[in-house]
């Protein structure tokens, strides 16, 4: 199966974001096989028995998307979310970190059955897609009982998203640590590295238990090959993973807030890397976003949506977030609209060890692909693609949207997905958990 997209203004992200002049991407069985002249144009293909079956796009087995008056891009990749809480949404707006928890963590989290997970899970992911969103880090802290982890898996699957799925341990303690069923996410629901959705471990640390449970989490994660990643603010936690001799290029730092200079020297030495959710720890009080700070040191950093129980659930409003933060107090501001969108693409690839798969439109990578309408109101006229996509749009503005070369949305609306269904589905799941939650804390 061949589709080729064309007439877009196509920006690529590798090396850095820019734009390919007059370029059409060409897609063949989920993978880029070129973005640069259209097949047709080529005298190579001209000559060919190619030209023939291109004409009009109407030949069998080629698919034709016209992207004209679009932007082209990769897929954006959310590193750190927690999509279960999708159904929360607002929910702890006003709330700063610790309220944060005791609502959500000590009084909800209880109150979901398998079903409501799955009914999360697949109304997050499928906000993600709607967004653009073509991957995502899914921070699962919700498996409170093996149906729950399935139920959490299959939605994801359903929904037709690029993710990676972290499982926590339940509970943030060393009490309710799961060998088994992280042993068994891997070899039973998660065996392979080149599906969909593919597996890592979502560690509490150093910070939330022991050094001790760190320990022998890291070493069961490695033993599986699952990249780690942790919620990491302040002194503390990197020291303390030094000192274990348990940091490496397979570790995740989320947020970074506040972390010494010499311990994020530790961080770059170790090859490890980081996702920044700007929106969520300006209005938590985790401190100012320190996009830049990590960069400067050369750590590979991400950007993450982390709750919609705060912020929205989109890049666009992440990525304004850390572009305003970035820049905020700063005299002469280093950071540009494409090392922001670089960081929503490529960098947050590499922060999450894809970037050999997806987040850039180089050849041999996975098509995953958004197209934004750039006629739309807000969004026109376009001086800088790169600007429009950082500065102007929003999800109103995703036209098409593919994974792995797979239209999942095109004309705005979201394909092989039943969103009633999914919305349906999910407002049910609110309703159960806030009326348990609210009888629970009432007894
Ligand atoms: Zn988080």
């Amino acid at each position: 199966m061949r589709t080729i997209i064309v007439n877009g203004t196509v920006i690529d992200t590798e090396p850095r974001p820019h734009v390919v002049p007059d370029a059409a991407v060409v897609i063949e069985d989920g993978v880029i096989v070129s973005v640069g002249p259209r097949p047709e144009d080529r005298p190579e293909d001209r000559a060919g028995d190619r030209a023939g079956e291109l004409t009009g796009g109407r030949a069998e087995g080629t698919e034709i998307i016209d992207a004209a008056g679009g932007i082209v891009l990769p897929g954006f990749v959310d590193t750190h979310r927690h999509v279960w809480q999708s159904v929360l949404r607002g929910i702890a707006a006003d709330a700063t970190l610790g309220a944060y928890l005791d609502l959500v963590l000590g009084t909800l989290t209880p109150a979901f059955r398998a079903e409501d997970v799955y009914a999360a899970n697949l109304w997050g992911a499928i906000e993600a897609l709607d967004a653009g969103v073509t991957t995502v880090y899914d921070w699962s802290h919700i498996q409170l009982t093996p149906g729950h982890t399935e139920a959490a898996v299959e939605a994801l699957r359903e929904s037709g998203v690029r993710a990676v799925f972290g499982y926590a341990h339940r509970g943030t303690g060393d009490a309710d640590r799961a060998e088994d069923e992280v042993r068994r996410v891997r070899s039973a629901l998660l065996p392979s590295d080149d599906g969909l959705v593919t597996p890592a471990f979502a560690a509490w640390g150093p910070v939330y238990g022991s050094v001790e449970a760190a320990r022998a989490d890291w070493a069961l994660a490695r033993d599986l090959g699952l990249r780690i990643s942790l919620h990491a603010t302040g002194e503390g936690p990197v020291e303390r993973l030094h000192d274990a001799g348990l940091l490496g290029p397979d570790v995740l730092f989320v947020h970074g807030n506040g972390i010494p200079d010499e311990s994020l020297k530790l961080v770059a030495g170790s090859g490890g890397t980081a996702s920044v959710a700007p929106a969520v720890e300006s209005q938590m009080g985790h401190g100012l976003p320190e996009t830049g700070r990590l960069r400067s040191f050369g750590i590979a950093t991400g950007l993450g949506v982390d709750t919609v129980t705060d912020v929205p659930g989109d890049m666009f409003s992440v990525m304004r977030a850390a572009f305003a933060a970035g820049r905020a107090g700063q005299t002469a501001p280093e950071l540009t609209v494409s090392d922001v969108l670089g960081m929503a693409t490529l960098e947050g690839a590499a922060a999450i060890g894809m970037d050999r798969r997806i987040g850039s439109l180089r050849p041999g990578k996975q098509a995953d692909i958004v197209i934004l309408d750039a006629a739309a109101p807000g969004l026109a006229p376009v001086h800088d693609p790169v600007a429009a996509v950082v500065t102007a749009a929003g999800t109103a503005a995703v036209d098409t949207v593919l994974v792995g070369g797979r239209v999942v949305k095109r004309g705005g609306r979201l394909l092989g997905v039943d969103v009633d269904r999914a919305r349906d589905l999910a407002v049910r799941a609110a309703r159960h958990v806030t009326t348990q939650a609210r009888t629970t804390s009432a007894r």
